[in-house]
């Protein structure tokens, strides 16, 4: 597939908040209460760095993630929603893996994605006063409160904020520059958003889909326990 322009990917983010998860288009959005409410089989282990995760789909459309625990919380749930574009407006059912800052036009079309559902357009101006947004200087308050009430990283606040036009190159560079963790532990926040986590966790039946697939007979015994294998020892990178 081609690299969609930015009013499809928007177009998807809305369509997916509708008619698959139930929601308004404004609202922050629970990574983990979707991947439940969808019955998306996720696991979250430590995967080598660069590297954020992996989905399948497979032809009866059971559905798998793998994200890297060792990214930060914010990062793992726009990994998670990055996955969901690849499970749901992805054209192959063939199991990918997806790092930083991925070139091809589909990895791209992810990030995109990714960024409109978890920072929809008009939930995000809400949280910005009218003199910050107007002056297009967001203070480090509101950054915080922003990132902690969409659940999403530093630096992904940062690009949805200047793709948006909201900010611009300077104050996005100045932005970046700042170490975050610090200025949340200054705040009094806390700064778990930051950091990793969830290792160990899955949601869903771990080994579910492969199972299925097995009892339906679409695959051997020799190839099940090869998926069962496969999901802990992160076997299919590179
Ligand atoms: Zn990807």
């Amino acid at each position: 597939m081609s690299r969609l322009n930015a009013a499809t990917i928007e177009r998807y983010a809305k369509d997916f908040r509708v008619n698959h998860i139930d929601t308004d288009l404004s609202s922050p959005i629970n990574i983990k209460t979707i991947l439940t409410k969808l019955g998306i089989l996720t696991l979250f282990r430590p995967l080598s760095e660069g590297l954020c995760g992996l989905s399948m789909r497979s032809t009866v459309n059971d559905r798998f993630i793998l994200v890297n625990s060792n990214n930060n919380i914010g990062r793992q749930h726009f990994t998670v929603a990055h996955e969901l574009y690849h499970l749901y407006y992805g054209t192959t059912t063939v199991p990918h893996i997806c790092r930083v800052g991925g070139k091809e036009p589909e990895e791209v079309n992810a990030d995109s994605f990714a960024s409109a559902l978890l920072m929809p357009e008009t939930g995000l101006i809400q949280q910005i006063p009218s003199d910050e947004y107007k002056s297009g200087k967001i203070s480090m308050a509101t950054l915080l409160k922003t990132e902690r009430l969409f659940g999403v990283s530093h630096d992904a606040l940062l690009i949805r904020l200047s793709k948006l036009h909201i900010i611009n190159d300077t104050t996005y560079q100045q932005l970046k520059s700042v170490i975050i963790s610090s200025e949340a532990a200054q705040y009094g926040y806390d700064t778990s958003l930051y950091r990793p986590g969830n290792d160990g966790l899955y949601i869903g039946t771990l080994g579910e889909m492969a199972k299925k697939e097995f009892d339906r007979g679409k695959i051997s015994e020799g190839h099940y326990l090869e998926i069962l294998n496969m999901l802990p020892n992160e076997k299919q990178e590179g």
